[in-house]
């Protein structure tokens, strides 16, 4: 029988960008300044597609300025630098996302690094990365940060907590780390070298996976009463729903680590909605360190 509580990122989301769009009312009315976010996408992923569509229409729900740029597949990386360039120039233009991944003819960390500092909303420039773990003023990446304010909401305190994260990637496990090591956890980051995954991940109160294989973690890998947060989105053959049919699982096999956790994250409508509510959260605070605001604490 699940005893967990499930943590409703979908709700969260909601909560946060409603808190977004008044921060936004507010630096329009006080400030005159409207946030504005350019999101440039280079060729046509069907996937990508339907992510910038998203960011959009949200970042417009949020009252902020949506610019978006679609640029053809072949598009040489001389002019997505050149178009960077205008972008970084523009005061009108707060953040800059371009979709990875980029065609193959164009360097992504040649483009991550063109990227204005103060401008880089998925904080994934190399300063950026610099200034989260040496506790710097730094633009955090959205996934791991939405991580962050679902476990302070449901834990308050992190201090002295033992966090164990499955992955070890530049955009969701090693920032993920910094952050709870910031927040004075005892981090370990496991991965695919890792020898006895299943004991590291008992030894966690808070368990973080950011893998990618469906439903790897198994209950009874999982601490009782550790606080789950699953990353995870991986697309399997459903058919009980019908031939063909599909559905989206995490990496930690929900039903069997509910039976142990206190709280854990669903997939769908876990961590998912809450990465694009963090990147207008970014957008936000971005605009308000460019016109020499203070931070809104949001
Ligand atoms: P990556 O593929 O970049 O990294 C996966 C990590 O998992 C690697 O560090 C890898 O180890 C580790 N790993 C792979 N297999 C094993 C294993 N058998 N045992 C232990 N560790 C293993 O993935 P991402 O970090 O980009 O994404 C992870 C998941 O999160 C994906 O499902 C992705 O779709 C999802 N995601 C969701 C987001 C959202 O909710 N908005 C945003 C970003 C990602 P090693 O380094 O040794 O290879």
């Amino acid at each position: 029988m699940s005893t967990a509580q499930r943590i409703d990122g979908k709700a969260f989301a909601e909560g946060l960008r409603q808190r977004v769009g008044s921060e936004v009312q507010r630096l329009k009315a006080d400030h005159g300044v409207t946030p504005g976010l350019a999101v440039v996408l280079v060729g046509e992923d069907p996937a990508s597609s339907v992510y910038v569509r998203n960011k959009a229409k949200q970042t417009e729900e949020a009252g902020m300025n949506s610019m978006e740029h679609r640029l053809p597949e072949d598009t040489p990386e001389a002019d997505l630098l050149d178009l960077i360039d205008t972008l970084n120039n523009d005061p009108a233009v707060h953040g800059i996302l371009v979709q990875l991944p980029l065609p193959g003819q164009i360097d992504d960390q040649k483009v991550l690094a063109a990227i204005d500092v103060e401008k880089d909303v998925d904080g994934f420039h190399v300063e950026n990365v610099g200034r989260l773990w040496t506790g710097g003023e730094a633009l955090v990446p959205c996934t791991p940060y939405g991580c962050l304010l679902m476990l302070k909401d449901h834990l308050g305190e992190l201090s002295g907590k033992r966090a164990v994260i499955v992955g070890r990637s530049n955009i969701v496990g090693k920032p993920m780390a910094a952050l709870l090591l910031a927040e004075s956890c005892t981090v370990s980051i496991c991965h695919s070298r890792t020898q006895d995954l299943p004991a590291r991940c008992r030894e966690a109160d808070i368990l973080v996976a950011a893998v990618g294989r469906p439903e790897m973690i198994r209950g009874d890998w999982v601490k009782p009463g550790a606080v789950v947060i699953d990353v995870g989105i991986n697309r399997i053959d459903a058919p009980e729903k019908g031939e063909g049919k599909t559905r989206l699982v995490g990496d930690v096999a929900y039903d069997e680590a509910a039976e142990t956790a206190a709280a854990i994250t669903p997939v769908p409508g876990g961590v998912g909605p809450m990465t694009i509510a963090c990147l207008l959260r970014n957008t936000v605070v971005a605009a308000a360190r460019q016109n020499g605001l203070p931070d809104p604490g949001i």
